[in-house]
């Protein structure tokens, strides 16, 4: 097979892993078994007993304790911020070996292993360690009237909230369980991440690295887990003050409403079905590639993927034969080979869910243009673009998460937005055009986290992100970062 081979590192650590971290060393789950596969072989990496719920007791304790006993809370900032800068050299220094995890056990390209889940990593790393010292509040004038003459001195304060549940999706593991662990570290939370139970490895491994990094053993522990048995019991656990959850929106609700029942915080990122509107002056030739590039990056596993293109009709049947062009000309094969473009799905089922959406969109009359054939073995789904299909069709509406793209031709950009936004999700949408009136008269409009414009899906650690409507609740990146992982005191100071 082209491409990279493993290497011996990376096959040890997989060999025997464990289902939790805690107190700073791994530790045997005792719940069901789990099997971890290779998306591109369909065989078994590992096999090993996920975490149970009295695993997860176990592990939730232990951060709880790390944070009563303030053994991190209690650092000065300063130490926080140079510990957790360790921590981003040590993920740069094993980032081959964290990206061909990634590769082996998710199935992306290791090209993007490499530049994004570590690359972005670890920058977004460094900007988060750097929010530790820069934590501010208030202060603020008060008119208290009830005891004449009183003098009041007051102020606010953030302070961490506790133990964080960080509940992380398949998609990018490492990447995102550190858009959780990262801030609520910073904040001086302590943290139990429950990775993906498709795609644990890399977790595993970050948590070891924070230890060797100085992070105190118990204040960032893992367990892993299927989410009904793992994720529920750490959800529900009456010390887990915060639960920060990137996943689908079903999911999302059901944490959600879990969390409020015990006023657990929250925040949720979540899915979309994320919309292009291209307007008659954009060039064909010169958009493609980045449309290609925002709907087909990591086989369109990406919360922010581009799922669904309203182009003005002046220019639809020249962009319209770019993306077939391209989509036929695209490689499909193993992450491990970096010359492959589109790579197989995580699993099994998604790639059938993945399928059957295609399956279904034809029978409701659309039609589907695939690439090139797909391997005979691994979980594949060829490039597909759908055209012709209507509104009201489940492959408009409903996340497909894998590599497929609907075009649909349309009158005006009153009618693109109106379709762009005809949906319950918000997370981001662009706008290709040269015309900046009329795209800045676009931008007010959408209903997006994020509008992007002549491009879709780059995230910064400076840029807040985040869904309106069902794509989420909160907002991760930015300058408040760790605003979600702290409690606001109010002090007044009568003196
Ligand atoms: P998922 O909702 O199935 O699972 C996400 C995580 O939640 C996993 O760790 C899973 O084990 C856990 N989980 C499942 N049920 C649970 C429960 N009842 N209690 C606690 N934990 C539970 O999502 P997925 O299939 O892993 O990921 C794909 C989804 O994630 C897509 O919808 C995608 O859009 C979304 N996503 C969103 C963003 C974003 O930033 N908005 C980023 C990446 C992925």
């Amino acid at each position: 097979m082209p491409g990279i081979s493993l290497s011996a590192e990376v096959r040890q650590f997989a060999s025997a892993p464990s289902a939790l971290f805690i107190d700073g060393v791994f530790a045997r789950g005792s719940g069901d078994p789990l099997t971890l596969l290779d998306p591109a072989t369909e065989e078994a990496i590992a096999r090993f007993p996920e975490a149970s719920p009295a695993d997860v007791e176990r592990v939730v304790a232990s951060a709880d304790q790390a944070f009563r006993d303030r053994r991190w809370t209690g650092l000065r900032p300063a130490d926080r911020e140079r510990i957790l800068l360790q921590f981003a050299n040590l993920v740069e220094q094993h980032g081959e070996e964290l990206a061909q995890l990634e590769t082996w056990n998710q199935g992306k390209s290791i090209a993007i292993a490499r530049a994004v889940d570590v690359g972005a990593s670890v920058e977004y790393m460094r900007y988060i360690a750097g929010l530790a010292t820069k934590t501010t509040g208030l202060t603020l004038d008060l008119s208290i009237p009830v005891v004449p003459g009183g003098r009041y001195h007051a102020y606010t304060r953030p302070e961490p909230v506790g133990v964080v549940a960080a509940i992380a999706p398949w998609n990018f593991p490492m990447m995102i369980a550190l858009w959780k662990v990262m801030p609520a570290l910073a904040a001086g939370c302590t943290v139990v991440l429950k990775p993906s139970e498709f795609t644990p490895l890399s977790a595993l491994r970050l948590a070891e690295l924070a230890i060797e990094a100085g992070v105190p053993a118990g204040v960032f522990n893992v367990a892993v887990g299927r989410g009904a048995t793992t994720g529920t019991a750490l959800v529900g656990h009456p010390a887990v003050a915060k639960v920060s959850f990137t996943g689908s929106t079903a999911t999302g609700k059901q944490i959600g409403r879990a969390a409020i029942d015990r006023m657990a915080r929250f925040s949720l990122e979540l899915g979309g079905k994320n919309p292009a509107i291209v307007l008659a002056d954009a060039d064909p030739a010169r958009i493609a590639p980045g449309l290609l590039g925002a709907a087909f990056l990591n086989s369109g596993q990406v919360c922010a993927s581009l799922s669904r293109i309203y182009v003005e009709r002046p220019a639809y049947e020249g962009l319209l034969e770019a993306l077939r062009e391209a989509v036929k000309a695209m490689t499909i094969g193993p992450g491990l080979d970096p010359a492959m473009q589109i790579n197989p799905l995580v699993s099994a089922q998604h790639r059938d869910r993945v399928r059957e959406r295609i399956r279904e969109a034809g029978a409701a009359g659309a039609t589907a243009i695939s690439g090139a054939a797909v391997p005979s073995s691994g979980f594949y789904v060829s490039p597909t673009l759908v055209t012709g299909a209507g509104s009201d069709a489940a492959i408009q509406r409903e996340e497909v998460f894998g590599p497929v793209l609907s075009v649909t031709p349309v009158d005006n950009a009153d009618a693109a937005v109106q379709l762009a936004n005809d949906s319950p999700y918000g997370l981001v949408a662009s706008i290709w055009s040269n015309d900046l009136s009329r795209t800045m008269d676009l931008i007010p409009r959408i209903e997006a986290g994020t509008v992007y414009v002549n491009t879709h899906v780059p995230v910064d650690p400076n840029l807040p992100f985040g869904g309106y409507k069902q794509s989420g609740l909160g907002r991760d990146f930015g300058p408040d970062a760790l605003a979600p992982y702290t409690e606001i005191k109010s002090v007044c100071v009568a003196y």
